[in-house]
């Protein structure tokens, strides 16, 4: 059985509306063991033979056994399997992928075919073509000779028991060409079958049989030498075969390593492409997980804030809700007065209520001056509002009675007037309003609500705040707490009543008050927080998608820059999964290491504004994760259609490209 058999081959191109045929039915049949060259005119069909012999192209018509086997209709993976298992391609341009060491160059085909050991045979391949001392070398770094023998190492690295040299020694000075010469006969004494295309007559007689083609027809078939020994050709023979199951290997790890190491390489190659191309995922991400950070502080705040005040709290406030205001009422406002609170006090199933006035306030102590929010309050403020100082005492009601000008002051007054932090406050006088006033204890800390810095806030009397400080006669608001939480609606509703009466409130007008409970306020904040998440969501979605469009532009760049090398793949066994994978992880690659990145920016930004503005900013290792994820997913999804316009490039074309 004939190794290579061919019988009325044509190949056809179209060229604009007509047909042009370069190869008109050709019958060749070459054996086991052979070294044959191939010569002719430029143009003659010579490349277009091999490249059908070498099954990186299809015949128009004719039949094309490899080994007994049918091969004319194999589909694109099909050839790409039976390639990289029995034929091994040398070209004029020896294709070499740049800025790959020889070693890997050589172990490329290896890859495709799922072979392991790679690195030892593609070491014992360069050392076999002399090329033992240059392992390390890229292609830039050896001569042309060099690099041809790399290819050939290449060549041979799957054990094929066919090869294919089209014009090897073209761009060779000639005694380098001798050398690769002498190459290909030893490598065809150890059996493999060479078929080689030249132009060099005294090339052509180191082969032991010429073919000459002229316009697309076989014009001469002659022998120099007699076949090759038996032994050489039963060797040969042994080894692997065209039949058997022609599907491509799974995806592998050292197939992965080799994708990720080539989007590597392709990044570095490109820094400032890359980077640019990254940087709408980058600020995305970072915009994303700032926010997310910052919110998620703010939110926690709000809540351990809540969660200290109690939940059976309720506060009642001048003017009605009508209007979703506060003060959206007629102009009509509530006046509360202590009788209020003392007849808010007996109402069934409340255990203490407690008015309290409010107001602003420049605070001196020596050189430094603050301003903050002053609070007018009883003894009950401290027990209601888990508010009882950590050092110092709080206001009594004989403080309240007497009018006395004591003071209970927050962590961040005390940071802006006392620049001495070994000073004891306690004991201290500040000036409220030019008034002096004397330190009595100092707050516990309670953090920020958000944009609100809890701490920062004075608690004197409440006659006092009325009297002195703000002159006002009527209270702001009044806090009552149920003794149940079950019993806050109970108490709300009496509440209501009991407030209509004392106002004289006829049956046609509304409330001139309203009350709000800690669940209100909990239900307001987790709405906020469920449209802040919403409008994250969607800035999320924007940044990616914009961020998408930029990767999958350069990914559309990096495909046809590269489709020299996209072709050599291929035509060293590459099937399309293969290169749908590696232009696929390049992506993905690029949009990860784009949101990692940005992860990094976002951390950072955080930490500087929560250090900055004192907020507390919460980075949950949660979001990061599913940043890393969707930023990592979207390289993915806008690779792909880049990816497979890779995949389906055919080989030869790939590897004409301009
Ligand atoms: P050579 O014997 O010099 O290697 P080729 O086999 O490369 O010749 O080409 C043979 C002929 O086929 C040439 O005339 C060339 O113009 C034509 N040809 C090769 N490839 C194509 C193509 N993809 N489309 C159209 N014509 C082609
Ligand atoms: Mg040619």
């Amino acid at each position: 059985m004939p190794l290579i058999e061919i019988a009325g081959l044509t190949r056809a191109y179209p060229v604009g509306d007509e047909v042009l045929v370069v190869l008109k039915g050709l019958d060749l049949s070459i054996e086991e063991g052979e070294f044959v060259a191939i010569m002719g005119p430029s143009g003659s069909g010579k490349s277009t033979l091999m490249q059908i012999l070498g099954l990186l192209d299809r015949p128009t018509s004719g039949a094309y056994r490899l080994q007994g086997r049918d091969v004319s209709r194999l589909t694109d993976d099909e050839g790409a399997v039976l390639r990289s298992r029995t034929i091994g391609f040398i070209f004029q341009m020896f294709n070499l992928l740049p800025r790959t060491s020889a070693l890997h160059n050589a172990a490329l085909p290896m890859i495709y075919a799922g072979g392991t050991d790679r690195d030892a045979r593609a070491r014992q391949m360069l050392e076999l073509v002399g090329l033992g001392d240059r392992l390390g070398h890229a292609p830039n770094q050896l001569s042309g000779g060099q690099q041809q023998r790399v290819a050939i190492a290449r060549a041979l690295v799957n054990r094929p028991k066919i090869l294919f040299a089209d014009e090897p020694t073209g761009n060779l000075a000639s005694d380098q060409a001798e050398d690769i010469l002498r190459e290909l006969q030893r490598l065809n004494a150890s059996g493999i079958t060479v078929i080689m295309v030249t132009h060099e007559p005294d090339i052509a007689a180191h082969a032991r049989r010429v073919i000459r083609l002229k316009d697309g027809r076989i014009v001469a078939d002659e022998r120099n030498a007699p076949q090759p020994p038996a032994a050489a050709r039963g060797a040969a023979a042994a080894s692997g075969g065209a039949g058997g199951d022609l599907r491509p290997p799974p995806l592998g790890w050292a197939e992965m390593r080799e994708y990720a190491a080539s989007a590597l390489r392709a990044m570095s190659a490109n820094k400032v492409r890359s980077a640019l191309s990254m940087l709408g995922i980058l600020i995305g991400v970072a915009a994303v997980i700032a926010m997310l950070a910052i919110g998620r502080g703010a939110q926690r705040a709000v809540e351990a804030r809540l969660s200290g005040l109690g939940s059976n709290l309720v506060i009642l406030i001048p003017g009605s809700t009508g209007y979703g205001g506060v003060h959206g009422g007629s102009g009509s406002f509530s006046r509360f007065t202590l009788d209020d609170v003392k007849a808010l006090a007996k109402v069934p199933h409340v255990l203490r209520a407690e008015g309290n006035v409010s107001g602003s306030a420049q605070i001196v102590y020596k050189d430094q001056n603050w301003n903050t929010q002053i609070i007018g309050a009883t003894a009950l403020y401290a027990p209601m509002h888990s508010d009882a100082p950590y050092f110092g005492r709080f206001i009594t009601d004989d403080d309240d009675r007497r009018l006395d000008r004591v003071a209970v002051v927050g962590r961040t007054v005390l940071k802006n007037l006392f620049t001495d932090p070994a000073l004891n406050p306690v004991g201290q006088t500040i000036k409220i309003n030019h008034a002096d006033y004397r330190i009595i204890g100092v707050l516990p800390v309670k953090g920020s609500t958000g944009f609100r810095d809890n701490d920062d806030e004075i608690i004197v009397p409440l006659r006092t705040g009325m009297k002195r400080l703000f002159g006002k006669v009527y209270l702001d608001y009044i806090w009552i707490e149920a003794d149940a939480p079950g019993a806050i609606d109970g108490v709300m509703d009496a509440v209501e009543v009991l407030m209509r009466r004392r106002h004289h409130l006829p049956d046609f007008k509304d409330d001139d008050f309203s009350q709000r409970n800690m669940s209100d306020i909990q239900a307001a904040l987790t709405g906020t927080t469920k449209t802040f998440t919403l409008l994250l969501g969607f800035v999320a979605a924007i940044a990616l998608l914009v961020g998408g469009i930029g990767i999958m532009n350069i990914m559309l760049v990096s495909v046809s820059e590269r489709t020299r090398e996209i072709g050599l793949r291929k035509a060293v066994g590459a099937a399309r999964r293969a290169i749908l994978s590696q232009f696929l992880i390049e992506s993905a690659a690029l949009a990860a290491v784009g949101g990692t990145a940005g992860i990094a920016l976002g951390i950072a930004v955080s930490l500087a504004v929560s250090h900055l503005a004192g907020w507390a900013a919460v980075v949950d290792p949660g979001s990061v994760l599913l940043a890393f994820v969707f930023s990592a997913g979207t390289g993915v999804v806008f690779g792909l259609w880049p990816a497979r316009k890779a995949s389906l490039l055919s080989p030869i074309e790939a590897l004409r490209y301009e």
